[in-house]
């Protein structure tokens, strides 16, 4: 057996040329040890899926041929470029594709005769991963790579909690250890296992997916398993992504940003809850108590190859605490503050906390709570698409509406992670940058613990305060930082 396991996840986003498809067949032959791939659906593919049910929801019927024909046609091209010399593979290829757009049909015209449901929603959105991950394995079979494939239902058995599940780790665990680990284990050579990405099932066998992005929490569930059973000497992660790495605010906003070589598992999960979408959520956790290390690495660009900075090792994430000066800034652009003010002054104990359960039976979850001692005015922020089910529940309770007065408003945070970030040194430093630029913040919230101090400030302000405080963290020392 080798002793050593590399996970893969290869993001959509890398994949978008011919060329790309190259750089697997070259990881896998520059990999030394067994791999298990994982795959997410081409880049985009998952939100036109989700616009089909919009469009069928709508009754949107030219609309949404359109949509299934634009989804086809990218698969068709991507097929055409790489399988035009091999009419086998072809032929093949363009039969699966055809299969999988009927199904895809097929649903769309079931969900219009029952009506929405979130299974359809799951079966539908699964078809990104099940097309890229037959195509990768097509190409990877043409360059006579080894491998053998399985369905994420096949492996992945989750609760039943549609468009965002979670794994059951022992039923998981068996089918790895029955079905997987075999394929892996008794092996004197290496091995490439293929996996789709995002798709798991629930126990009564109905089709689940695992939150948007969810392609690396399949990555980290299956290095936790496999790690479980003891068979392998080292599993490390490796998440393949459009970007290099993780760098102290997204680059897209902030304009000197600062690449991070390593960071702290607490820190990426930090980062991951609060908005960055470079990591899923849900991975870490799952995976930090059997010391896994992470890399984020940048899928390489042909142009990429020979280069050796440090973006192409990667950002990598431990169960080492990182430096104390490494700070990350999370940015969520758009989320909704509630803010509930008691009109009479009067304490009314345990009004908040039935508040917050009709959320939580709603399924709808709070992310920041900021209150004054007093009790008379408490915010608390939850997610956009959350806000308007959320007015109405607050809205329809005479008691809530007979004790408070509730507002909402469109805001943006910033969440500014690091170990020691609430040193009043820190605090000074964030609220200096913010108040040079004329910023006041609307509501900040910091645990005791504190690794994060996330602030409320106006949506527009987000850009301008994200810069400045990035600017005092790691440009004020020029050279050293
Ligand atoms: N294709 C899914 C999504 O776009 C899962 C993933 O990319 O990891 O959310
Ligand atoms: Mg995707």
């Amino acid at each position: 057996m080798t002793d050593e396991l590399q996970i893969m996840k290869i993001g959509g986003s890398c994949l978008s040329s011919a060329q790309s498809f190259n750089q697997i067949v070259n990881i896998i032959n520059e990999t030394p040890s067994s791999m298990v791939l994982v795959f997410s659906a081409f880049n985009g593919i998952t939100d036109q899926l989700i616009e089909t049910i919009d469009l069928a929801c709508e009754g949107e019927s030219r609309a949404l041929s359109a949509k299934l024909k634009r989804i086809e046609t990218f698969h068709e091209e991507l097929i055409d470029g790489l399988f035009e010399d091999y009419p086998k593979a072809f032929n093949e290829m363009r039969l699966t594709l055809q299969e999988v757009i009927g199904k895809l049909i097929y649903l769309l015209e079931e969900l219009k005769e029952f009506g929405w449901s979130p299974y359809f929603k799951d079966s539908i959105m699964s078809f990104g991963e099940k097309l890229s991950t037959a195509i990768i394995s097509k190409f990877l079979t043409l360059n006579q790579i080894d491998h053998v494939v399985y369905h994420g239902e096949d492996l992945i058995i989750t609760n039943d909690k549609f468009g965002d599940a979670i794994a059951n780790l022992p039923y998981t665990q068996k089918r790895v250890e029955r079905d997987l680990l075999p394929k892996l284990a008794n092996n004197h050579y290496k091995k490439v296992i293929c996996v789709e990405g995002f798709i798991g099932r629930s126990i009564s066998g109905l089709t689940t997916t695992l939150g948007r992005g969810g392609t690396d929490y399949t990555a980290a569930v299956l290095a936790r398993t496999l790690a479980v059973t003891g068979k392998f000497k080292s599993i490390s992660l490796i998440l393949w992504k459009d970007v290099a790495g993780i760098y102290s605010a997204d680059p897209k906003y902030v304009e000197h940003a600062k690449y991070l070589d390593t960071i702290s598992y607490a820190m990426a999960k930090e980062l991951s809850f609060f908005g960055a979408k470079i990591l899923h959520p849900k991975c870490i956790s799952i995976i930090e108590s059997f010391n896994i290390p992470v890399y984020i690495k940048k899928f390489p660009a042909d142009e990429d190859r020979e280069s050796s900075k440090q973006e192409d090792i990667g950002t990598l994430i431990t169960a080492e605490e990182c430096e104390k000066n490494i700070y990350s800034i999370s940015i969520i652009q758009e989320a909704y503050i509630i803010s509930v003010t008691s009109e009479t002054f009067v304490n009314a104990p345990g009004i908040l906390g039935e508040i917050f359960s009709k959320l939580g039976e709603e399924e709808i979850s709070v992310n920041v709570v900021t209150q004054s001692s007093s009790e008379i005015n408490t915010s608390f922020v939850i997610s956009k698409s959350d806000g308007p089910e959320a007015m109405k529940i607050l809205k329809s309770n005479p008691k809530f509406e007979e004790w408070f007065k509730i507002k909402m408003e469109l805001v943006g945070i910033i969440a500014i992670i690091g170990k020691d970030i609430a040193t009043s040194k820190n605090q000074t430093k964030i609220y200096h940058a913010l108040s040079k630029v004329g910023i006041n913040p609307i509501a900040v919230a910091q645990a005791s613990d504190a690794l994060n101090i996330s602030i409320i400030i106006s949506k527009n302000a987000i850009k301008t305060a994200a810069n400045a405080i990035n600017e005092a963290f790691f440009k004020s020392k020029k050279g050293e930082q």
